[in-house]
């Protein structure tokens, strides 16, 4: 059993993708474990996305993470990491496989409706960012 972090990003939930998002990982036999709707700050958004600061799109990314609401979400599942990276497709939606969510839903490189953790170790430092362990069911 592996943990991953979801995130339906401020233009997910915008566009009010939400229950379609949910809906295609429970129908892939992915279980939540732990949700909760929120908005970052700047200074979150900043440290969410660390790895990526000094990068040209740093500054848009993190303005874009903390511009409305998001919805925050622990996936369990066998081989979960991977499956949801499938489910989201490609980070540009140009390049995304048809039927990803993604390639049906994103307009844009940095707008790509979701975020989902790339290997275990990042998996853990993610969740560990939302969620304590009294949090995850
Ligand atoms: P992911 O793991 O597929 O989300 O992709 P990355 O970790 O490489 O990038 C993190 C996020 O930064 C992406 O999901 C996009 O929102 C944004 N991003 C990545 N590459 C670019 C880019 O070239 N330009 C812009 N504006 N945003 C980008």
């Amino acid at each position: 059993m592996e943990r991953t972090l979801s995130i339906i990003k401020p233009d997910g939930v915008e566009k009010k993708l939400i229950g379609e998002i949910i809906r295609r990982f429970e129908a892939a036999g992915i279980r939540i474990a732990a949700m909760k709707m929120l908005r970052l700050t700047k200074a979150e958004a900043e440290g969410f996305y660390a790895v990526h600061r000094g990068k040209p799109f740093f500054e848009s990314l993190t303005d874009f993470m903390s511009s409305g609401p998001i919805v925050v979400m622990v996936l369990e599942g066998e081989d979960v990491i991977r499956k949801n990276r499938e489910l989201m497709g490609a980070t540009n939606y140009k390049e995304a496989k048809p039927g990803t969510i993604r390639a049906d839903f994103a307009s844009d490189i940095e707008k790509n409706i979701v975020h989902g953790s790339d290997a275990p170790e990042t998996a853990r430092t993610e969740i560990a960012y939302f969620f304590s362990e009294m949090d995850i069911c």
